[in-house]
């Protein structure tokens, strides 16, 4: 039933737009690879269509979070005939029992190990498979921790025959370039290193691709820079946008005595007006946050969301756009290149993460590429 006609709402996923990101980010590498966060359906816009349009520009490594993302990245890629390798950030979770280490063998995917527990489960499943070692170097999340470490120093064989692709650990405040806690972070995770010897590393997340060489090691893995977000806070985006979101107006309401919009009336018209309703809301993942906050684009007009943000409904001030573009039916950007990510995640009081993977199942969907 989804169609262009037929939605409230068109979400463009620019997949060439993500495929320049990426070789963007390539280029600045100096020759380390590039890979690519995909994890959380490629932060809520496709992970199946990212994986494809990246493998086919060369990008080679993909990181997923949970065995299920994994496998369906890998049946993507085996469809379009692509190869790549999928690490699987969450592990493989012995606790309960073989079947995530099973559907790893299964689907080619490389588990990430983060403790000395999931190492003894993976050597005794079968250390000949490519696995991850996860350092933890400040984040208290993941990773083994300093003491597994040390009884690694202490004794190699905990990790003798183990297939290792790469070793990597995760920045706490990567997009701070100034902060201490990187530099910190680069010396513990070179110390851990020595206990790896001849392993490749991984350290840098969009942000730190930033941060200069010394964080390169040999792969990066950014995700949300590819989508479009700016890795550098206060500065100019280097990025393309990737995505459009466009709401339909649903209708339009003349105002000429003063009167109040929406759910608790926290909005006033005072005099004269004129409201446009579109058909998206907190359950399409536009926050209820950006309640008197949020802004879209009409036309090349700027138009104010006035009043609360509703389920399924937002109401925007039309009143300075043209009567002709702000009719039922038209459409009101509410991202896009005029309304970027990072302006939407800021006026809702939230991050550029956050807002893509809470985008809703109701858009409809349509992924742009000049190249497929
Ligand atoms: C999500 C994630 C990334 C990508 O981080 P971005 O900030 O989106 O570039 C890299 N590494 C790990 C371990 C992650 O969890």
């Amino acid at each position: 039933m989804s169609s262009a006609e037929t939605s409230n709402a068109i979400l463009t996923i620019d997949l060439d737009a993500l495929v320049a990101n990426w070789a963007y980010l390539n280029g600045l590498l100096e020759g380390t690879p590039c890979g690519a966060a995909i994890k959380a359906d490629a932060y809520g816009l496709g992970a199946g269509h990212a994986a494809v349009a990246l493998a086919k520009a060369g990008c080679e490594q993909f990181f997923v979070a949970q065995i299920d993302e994994g496998i369906v990245v890998r049946n993507c890629l085996d469809d379009a005939g692509l190869d790549g390798a999928i690490h699987m950030l969450s592990g493989p979770m012995p606790e309960f029992g073989k079947a995530v280490m099973q559907a790893c063998a299964e689907h080619k995917l490389t588990p990430v190990l983060n403790s000395l527990a999931d190492i003894a489960a993976w050597k005794s499943f079968n250390a000949a498979l490519a696995c991850d070692i996860h350092v933890d170097t400040g984040m208290l999340r993941l990773g083994l921790a300093p003491g597994e470490l040390a009884a690694i120093a202490g004794d190699a064989s905990l990790i003798k025959g183990l297939n290792i692709s790469y070793v990597i650990s995760h920045l706490a405040c990567s997009e701070d370039a100034a902060t201490a806690k990187n530099k910190q972070q680069l010396q513990d995770f070179k110390s851990a290193l020595a206990l790896f010897p001849g392993c490749k590393a991984s350290l840098a997340n969009s942000a730190a691709i930033f941060l200069g060489p010394e964080y390169f090691f040999d792969l990066a893995r950014p995700g949300i820079a590819l989508y479009g977000a700016n890795p550098l806070p206060g500065q100019p985006n280097p990025m393309a946008q990737v995505i459009t979101l466009q709401g339909k107006i649903l209708q339009v309401r003349d105002v000429d005595t003063p009167q109040t919009v929406g759910y608790g009336a926290t909005h006033k018209i005072t005099a004269k007006g004129r409201i446009a309703t579109v058909g998206v809301g907190y359950a399409d993942g536009y926050m209820r946050s950006l309640s008197n906050k949020g802004f879209g684009f009409i036309d090349g007009f700027k138009v104010p969301l006035v009043g609360r943000v509703s389920m399924d409904l937002l109401t925007f001030d039309v009143s300075g756009a043209p009567h002709g573009a702000a009719r039922a039916g038209a459409m009101i950007e509410l991202i896009g290149p005029q309304v970027p990510i990072d302006a939407v995640a800021d006026a809702a009081a939230t991050n550029t993460y956050e807002l893509l993977t809470g985008l809703g199942p109701r858009y409809h969907r349509i992924f742009k590429s000049e190249n497929t």
